[in-house]
């Protein structure tokens, strides 16, 4: 029924919407300057992303949403990169490959102009064996003389070679139709797993922080059963964890262990790389190196587990180099640097001795429930209405907007829509979050609120 002037129809569509479980995503992949990030910026419809960045300058950002034809999905951008020392080949198919692994269909983008490269032949060895679908996009067809240039590309075998140009739009739409043709609607990495199937974690932070210490003290002094479980799919930047009596998947570890030096785009590289591990984990593990300050790269990485929805722990290590007074600071840091998700379980650690390994799989359970926590629209609605008569929203321009009711559209993470009768200013949107966490746990799950305003 109609309820305080919302029509069944709106109640509906706004649950619909914001209950949308993690996005697909699309890697954009191809040789430096063939166009990637002029075409992810028109994929994205935003001017201010990606092209205007220097080689050299960070780019931790690599992943944005976008919506086509009233789908969303996500766009990996790897147009950040700059050849480097391993050489173009090896650079290319390095960023190729994290970004093909994280998607679930890819925009390969090849210079029409140019024609197939050597570079391009790799790139397509790549896309083969990864066997997701792939949408080839002949770029830099500005009109239609360039057509012929485009048709040269079904050499590469990828099948139809879409004409685009990226600079002015022209073939992006027809492009991106196809692209929703072979996207799926909901990305397999994450929601494919049966019931009791391994839970995907990702074990993330800056260099040094002791990753893959703490990797190799984890494998090594629990069994390892790399791979080869029954009944698991292979992958082998995967790694099959028994930790606590249960069998995790520690997502990408490879890049882990790889220890790729690389001097140019490293950064970036890194963050390509934990963008790809967080798509494809449910949790993620975020290693903080608690001898050293907590540094903005710290705060971008937890960032992105919480931009992507995932479950998070806080994972303090070193502990065994601290003394009395860096304890003192490092508390004093965590309350101005990472207050913002106070509600993440923290443990704090030590790769080298082993201290308090026993704790990451209670704190990773604890995320994950809270994840998957899903409040009875009866109980929601009790807690609002007490909550909004308690401490009622402040009176702007001579009227009270009022939450009416709500709902709980998902979980993983929950996503809340609320119903009110005006604007809802952040402040009190913060408190309405606040108040949740305390009356209904959350703990290590970002959640989602959105409000609709009645007409
Ligand atoms: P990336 O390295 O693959 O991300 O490539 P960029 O997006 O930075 O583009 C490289 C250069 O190609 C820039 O100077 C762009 O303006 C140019 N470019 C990109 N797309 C087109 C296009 O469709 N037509 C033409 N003529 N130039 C393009
Ligand atoms: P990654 O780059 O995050 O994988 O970091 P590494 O595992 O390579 O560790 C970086 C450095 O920190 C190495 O010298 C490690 O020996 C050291 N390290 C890692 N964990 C600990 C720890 O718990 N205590 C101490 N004292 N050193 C550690």
């Amino acid at each position: 029924a109609a309820e305080e002037g919302f029509d069944l129809e709106d109640i509906e569509g706004a649950i619909e919407a914001a209950g949308h479980g993690p996005l697909p995503v699309l890697a954009v992949v191809g040789r430096p300057n063939v166009g990637k990030s002029t075409l992810v910026n028109r994929i994205i419809g935003r001017r201010e992303a990606v092209v205007e960045d220097k080689p050299g300058v960070t780019r931790d950002r690599v992943t944005y949403e976008a919506e086509w034809a009233g789908r969303r999905f996500k766009v990996v951008d790897t147009g950040g990169w700059e050849q480097d020392v391993l050489g173009i080949d090896a650079s290319v198919a390095a960023q190729a490959e994290y970004a093909i692994e994280a998607a679930d269909a890819v925009v390969f983008v090849v210079d029409a102009k140019v024609g197939a490269t050597d570079t391009d032949e790799a790139v397509v060895r790549l896309l083969r064996k990864a066997g997701k679908p792939v949408v080839l996009c002949a770029n830099k067809v500005d009109g239609p003389s360039g057509e012929a240039d485009a048709a040269y590309l079904w050499s590469l075998g990828l099948g139809e070679p879409h004409p685009v140009s990226a600079l002015h739009g022209r073939g992006t739409g027809d492009m991106l139709d196809q692209v929703l043709e072979v996207l799926p609607e909901a990305p397999a990495q994450t929601f494919g797993t049966a019931v009791g199937g391994p839970r995907r974690v990702a074990l993330i932070g800056r260099p040094n922080v002791g990753k893959s210490s703490l990797l190799n003290k984890v494998a090594g002094e629990e069994r390892v059963v790399v791979n080869e479980l029954a009944g698991t799919t292979r992958d082998p930047v995967d790694e099959m964890i028994e930790l606590g009596g249960k069998t995790w998947k520690f997502v990408d570890t490879a890049g882990i262990r790889k220890r790729v030096h690389l001097q140019q785009g490293a950064d970036y590289y890194a963050s390509l790389r934990t963008a790809a591990a967080v798509e494809k984990a449910e949790v993620a593990v975020v290693l903080i190196d608690a001898a050293d300050s907590i540094s903005v790269q710290d705060q971008r990485i937890v960032t992105m587990a919480v931009e992507a929805g995932r479950a998070l722990v806080l994972a303090y290590n070193k502990w065994d180099t601290l003394d009395e007074e860096r304890r003192y600071y490092l508390e004093r840091e965590i309350e101005t640097e990472l207050g913002q998700v106070a509600w993440a379980p923290r443990v704090n650690v030590s790769a080298h001795t082993g201290r308090h390994m026993e704790k990451l799989v209670p704190a990773i359970e604890t995320a994950l429930e809270g994840w998957e926590t899903r409040v009875p629209t009866g109980r929601l609605n009790a807690f609002l209405g007490e909550l909004v008569a308690a401490h009622p929203h402040p009176v702007r321009g001579g009227k009270q907007p009022r939450i009416l009711f709500g709902t709980q559209a998902g979980t993983r993470p929950p996503r809340f829509v609320l119903f009110a009768s005006g604007f809802i200013e952040a402040g009190y949107r913060r408190f309405i979050e606040r108040r949740l966490r305390e009356e209904f746990g959350f703990e290590g799950t970002p959640i989602h609120i959105s409000v609709r305003v009645r007409e």
